[in-house]
């Protein structure tokens, strides 16, 4: 039916004569409890939030178009991947990660890069970072490394004493520690910074076989970082920085790309690997796993409704598709339950059904009711498996092949070789990778946030993170220790 006047309406379409002044009894009130548009208007109001994410609250996100250009067919099965020129919608979600939603774009944090891709055979999200590596490789650990990233539960304040002592005591981290405090921990905006898989995942091909597989996104925009002093203005300035960055571009046609490349390791060269390949807080070297192209991912349409599209999108590592699977590495195992549990939590059972989460394909499966079930519900259908009636086929041509594993239940205890060498890859990256001005700032950086820890363990946990910082580079530990003019001797 054709809508001639816009009529102003209740939400159940009731059309309204008034919006602003309350029905009352005479001109001084009082107000009449019948005026249910004045209710409906308070009620909704009251209710416009939704949880915040835990992680990655503030974010940004932007749709746009990935386009196959090298032919990787012989690897995955993936139909995404069956042909150069193929080309397939996307939705692009960037994020700080430890600050709430209205926090500083320019604070040092990762940035969360999450991309979904909505192909014909259901969506595969690649929810990564712009970052390699992560702080850490369990995902047992994760609430509370989460927790030192927050504010303290006294103060309300953020505290260099709980950032430095869970760092200083999970040497882990150090790597991603490293990267976060070099300037690439302050991106200038989300156009100009690299996106990572972060984790080995595995490519499936028409033959079913398995090859592990890592995803890097390379900003075609070239790197771009601020520098302290920059990255401290820019919070007071402008805290939405990098959202006004990525909505102007995209507004006048400036639409930022990136290259996807992938790494690709056999079974065999893993078991050879001189790390545990699937340890997240590793990479594999480019010289032994180099980088090879796969398409080009533009960004070029700003949702038209930042609530319906970014505040309502839930990625999840679980959503792979044919071809793409997963891998042993423990954090994408917890990851892969923790996703979809935060968006049960926060947008609702049927969550995958909003909009923004909807898949292009047909969806079959005989799960029924719950919260804003608002797609037909499977509508007369049968909502038991196995049944006579529908069709529906659990097809065991999507079956992985099996991943040999030789290994009894580990215990605690059970160690990798080299699974406590957290130096020579973050040593590496500060005495081959950075340039002698990316060591400087990266050495101010660092000066500049553990200069914050005070109180009767500072020396203590000073100490302790000198100590990693030696064992992966001796004059990192020492330029760090005369910044914070503190007596180091090597433990
Ligand atoms: P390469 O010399 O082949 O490449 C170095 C990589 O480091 C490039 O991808 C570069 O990204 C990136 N990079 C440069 N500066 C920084 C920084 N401050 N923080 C994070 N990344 C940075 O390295 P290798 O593969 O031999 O690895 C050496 C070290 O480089 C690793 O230990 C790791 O710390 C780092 N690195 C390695 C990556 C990998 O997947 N192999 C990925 C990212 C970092 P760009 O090309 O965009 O400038």
């Amino acid at each position: 039916m054709k809508e001639e006047k816009k009529n102003l309406s209740t939400a159940s379409g009731r059309p309204y004569y008034e919006n602003e002044d309350s029905m009352t009894v005479g001109p001084q009130g009082p107000v009449l409890l019948q005026d249910y548009h004045l209710h409906e208007k308070l009620a909704h109001f009251n209710r416009e939030r939704i949880p915040e994410r835990v992680v990655h609250a503030k974010g940004s996100g932007a749709f746009g178009v990935f386009k196959v250009t090298k032919d990787i067919s012989k690897y995955t099965k993936a139909c995404l991947f069956s042909k150069v020129g193929n080309e397939c919608r996307v939705f692009v979600r960037f994020s700080t990660v430890g600050g709430e939603k209205g926090s500083a774009d320019t604070e040092r944090d990762p940035r969360g890069f999450a991309v979904k891709f909505y192909t014909r055979e259901g969506n595969w999200d690649l929810v990564g970072n712009n970052t390699p590596v992560f702080f850490i490789k369990d995902a047992k650990k994760f609430p509370d490394f989460i927790h030192t990233q927050k504010r303290d539960p006294q103060t309300n304040l953020k505290s260099p004493n709980m950032l430095w002592d869970y760092w200083s005591l999970n040497p882990e981290s150090l790597h991603q520690v490293l990267i976060l405090f070099s300037d690439r921990g302050t991106p200038d905006g989300f156009r100009h910074m690299n996106g990572y898989g972060s984790h080995a995942f595995s490519f499936i091909n028409d033959k079913n076989e398995r090859i592990w597989v890592k995803f890097h996104f390379k900003t075609m925009q070239g790197n771009k970082t601020l520098n302290l002093e920059q990255a401290n203005e820019l919070k007071g300035k402008d805290p939405d920085y990098a959202q006004r960055d990525l909505v102007n571009a995209i507004k006048k046609g400036d639409f930022p790309k990136w290259k996807l490349h992938i790494q690709l390791m056999t079974n065999s060269q893993a078991q050879k690997f001189p790390w545990n390949p699937f340890d997240v807080t590793k990479v594999w070297p480019h010289s032994d796993y180099p980088l090879m192209e796969v398409g080009i991912m533009e960004l070029n349409e700003i949702p038209a409704n930042y609530f319906a599209d970014v505040e309502q999108a839930a990625f999840a590592p679980s959503n792979q598709i044919p071809g793409i699977g997963m891998s042993p590495d423990k954090m994408l195992q917890g990851r892969i339950l923790a996703y979809p549990d935060a968006h049960r939590y926060r947008l609702g059972t049927n969550y995958e059904q909003i909009p923004v989460n909807r898949p292009v394909c047909p969806v079959h499966n005989h799960q029924r009711d719950g919260s804003m079930s608002v797609m037909g519900n499977g509508g007369s259908e049968p909502n038991y498996f196995p049944n006579s009636y529908d069709d529906i086929e659990a097809d065991v041509k999507f079956k992985e092949p099996g991943l040999p594993i030789d290994s009894t239940v580990a215990d605690v205890y059970d160690r990798n070789e080299n699974d406590d060498d957290h130096y020579t890859q973050p040593g590496l990256l500060f005495s081959k990778v950075m340039t002698d001005k990316e060591r400087a700032n990266t050495v101010t950086n660092i000066v500049d946030s553990m200069a914050g820890i005070s109180g009767p363990k500072r020396d203590k946990i000073i100490q302790r993170q000198l100590d990693h910082f030696y064992k992966a580079d001796k004059e990192l530990a020492n330029l760090v220790a005369n910044g914070l003019n503190f007596k180091f001797k090597p433990s």
